[in-house]
């Protein structure tokens, strides 16, 4: 059976992977979020780690190739879901290597559709200065409208509630921002010759946007006919 990709992407705070959790919850869809698998690379104690960390911080991207590795050892690992890629490919060159691949196994990948998340500065700043993760799962809250059960303790997994180190600093955000504004142009052109992108207004609800994605995918009993 091929593995099917759909790929979220959005400025930081634009709710994609909160959709894609909900994907999860609702059909088993698989969310990637190579922002998770880079903050797990980071706790290793080794070389490479500290420089992810050091670019995370500073609300930097890391290399194309890095990425590239850690992302297809992770589809890799997945059988059977639908896999969200949450947050890649984040440049051109990311898009172009990870098609690559793609099309040389066209038995293996179908790539299905590409959502991007728009949402303008003021509102995104809001979101993320609310936002606390969970240390060691990874799930995603949001202090007014998505709060945990207990203070500061994840639903989920019993883990402990943490701003993110790069969540913590305005001029962080506004960097990732610029970062993503400056690359989303041409992964767009990229994707819209094979009339792949949707674009999906952030500022809607969560359940209507997450309707809307179900529409555009024609997921009807866990089963999606795009
Ligand atoms: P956000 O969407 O809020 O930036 P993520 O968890 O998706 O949060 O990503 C956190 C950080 O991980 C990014 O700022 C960047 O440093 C790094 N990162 C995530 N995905 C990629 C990618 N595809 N390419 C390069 N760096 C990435």
């Amino acid at each position: 059976m091929k593995k099917e990709l759909i790929i979220f992407l959005g400025s930081p705070g634009s709710g994609k992977g909160t959709q894609a959790n909900m994907l999860k919850e609702e059909f088993d869809y698989y969310p990637l979020s190579t922002g998770q698998l880079l903050r797990d690379e980071g706790k290793k104690d080794t070389e490479e780690a500290k420089e992810i960390n050091r670019l995370i911080n500073a609300g930097l991207l890391v290399s194309d190739e890095l990425i590239l590795d850690i992302a297809f050892k992770e589809i890799e690992k997945v059988e059977n879901q639908t896999i969200i890629l949450d947050g890649y490919p984040r440049t051109l060159k990311q898009a172009e290597l990870a098609q690559q691949i793609i099309d040389k196994n066209l038995d293996k990948f179908i790539l299905k559709k590409v959502f991007i998340f728009d949402l303008e500065e003021t509102a995104l700043i809001y979101r993320i200065r609310n936002r606390v993760t969970c240390d060691k799962c990874g799930k995603v809250y949001n202090l007014i409208t998505k709060k945990p059960e207990k203070v500061g303790v994840c639903d989920a997994c019993g883990g402990k509630l943490m701003n993110r180190v790069d969540d913590s600093e305005i001029d962080s955000i506004l960097k990732r921002n610029r970062i993503y504004k400056t690359n989303i142009p041409d992964i767009i052109s990229f994707y819209e010759k094979n009339n792949l992108t949707f674009l999906i207004d952030s500022v809607k609800d969560l359940k209507s946007i997450n309707q809307e994605i179900k529409n555009v995918l024609k997921i009807t009993n866990n089963k999606s006919e795009v």
